[in-house]
């Protein structure tokens, strides 16, 4: 048979490995003048040059954004139920409720709607996430948000670059969270960007991040260490001049599997919002459930029958996991429950050939037409 299709592969090349060796022979290896200059190409690049401050990891990155913007115990703030653990997390971690809300029945995204009826004199927030690097309808939320004297956060971890209507994704809200986690579109090993609408988020979030000081030994409130490396920023930076041409290939593969899987019956590419920028961290395709395209069967055929490695983002809704149904007894999100259900994600990384392409939709449409 032939190779083995990954799902995701992070590059990492001689430029990242030259720089990890340039900071260890500096002899300074914790944060410091490499996390400082990552952050500051991070904001020129990705966000419009709003302040950025760099974090151990995005997880940690959205709990200290929280706690920068005042969010604590008797909060609540709405999150989408379909997503990454860490989304739902942050919230529970600051003591605020996380308030778990439907999709858009098309898009993956958060709905306006949803989060509207969902407003009590409690919320303080909503944090949607641009899933799959596909961004929010961010205008409708500022309208909400604006309406209800709420603040919007975005936890923009898979969206990299991404834009709607020609503004970039992390400058939409109070603050917003991007991962470096491996597989995501790039990586600094572990790490976090937290882009800042105000100096004193700014500030905050750098005060958590170092035990609350920003004089040694001057503590100002109870913070965390969940500082950046010097030697991740430096892996950081070299991935921040290559992102650029790997969204480019995101992008070009995504056009190659729309074209080719336009016409199987089935299958639903994923959609794209009017204006929308897609960075394409997953290629998420939707199995329509009444063709009788059993979605597990569907991803164990593609890897036992065509070695096409495939994933599922994410199987189990968030307010199901045994961690976070306490916040949601009863809850009944039916969009949600249905993408469960029906997506599958295909590799859409840059490091594909043609061949692999090719394969993946002849793969997809053979696995379909067998209603597997
Ligand atoms: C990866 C991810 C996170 C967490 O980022 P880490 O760097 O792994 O802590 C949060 N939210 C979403 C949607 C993610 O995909």
């Amino acid at each position: 048979m032939s190779e083995f299709i990954a799902p995701a592969k992070p590059i990492i090349g001689d430029e990242e490995r030259a720089a990890v060796d340039r900071v260890m022979r500096s002899g300074m290896v914790a944060q410091g003048p490499e996390v400082a200059a990552f952050e500051q190409e991070f904001a020129d690049q990705m966000v419009a040059g709003r302040r950025c401050v760099a974090v151990s990891s995005g997880t940690a990155g959205l709990h200290l954004g929280l706690l920068a913007a005042g969010i604590g115990p008797g909060d609540e703030v709405i999150v989408p139920s379909f997503t990454f653990a860490a989304t739902g997390n942050s919230v529970a971690l600051t003591g605020a409720t996380p308030v778990f809300v439907d999709i858009e029945p098309d898009t993956f995204n958060l709905s306006p709607a949803a989060a509207s009826a969902a407003i009590t004199d409690r919320t303080r927030a909503i944090m949607p996430v641009h899933l799959y690097g596909h961004p929010f309808d961010a205008p409708a939320f500022q309208a909400l948000a604006a309406e209800h004297d709420l603040q919007l956060f975005e936890d923009a971890a898979q969206a990299h670059g991404a834009s709607l209507g020609g503004q970039k994704v992390g400058t939409f809200g109070t603050f917003a969270m991007f991962s470096l986690y491996p597989t995501k579109n790039m990586t600094s090993g572990e790490g976090g960007m937290v882009s800042c609408a105000s100096d004193d988020i700014a500030r905050q979030v750098r005060l958590l991040r170092n035990q609350g000081m920003e004089k040694q030994y001057a503590n100002e409130v109870i913070g965390f260490n969940t500082r950046m490396t010097d030697i991740h920023a430096a892996i950081g930076r070299v991935q921040l001049t290559k992102v650029g041409a790997w969204t480019e290939q995101r992008r070009a593969n995504a056009a190659f599997l729309d074209a080719g899987l336009a016409e199987v019956a089935g299958v639903t590419p994923p959609p794209v919002r009017a204006g929308a920028e897609h960075v394409y961290h997953q290629y998420t395709i939707r199995l329509d459930g009444a063709s009788g395209v059993e979605r597990d069967a569907f991803v164990a055929a593609l890897k036992a029958e065509h070695n096409v490695g495939a994933g599922v983002y994410y199987p189990i809704p968030n307010h199901r996991l045994a961690s976070l149904e306490k916040y949601a007894p009863d809850l009944d999100l039916p969009q949600t429950e249905r993408a469960a259900r029906e997506v599958v994600s295909l590799p859409v990384h840059p490091s594909l050939t043609q061949a692999d392409l090719e394969r993946i939709v002849s793969a997809v449409a053979a696995v379909a037409k067998a209603g597997a």
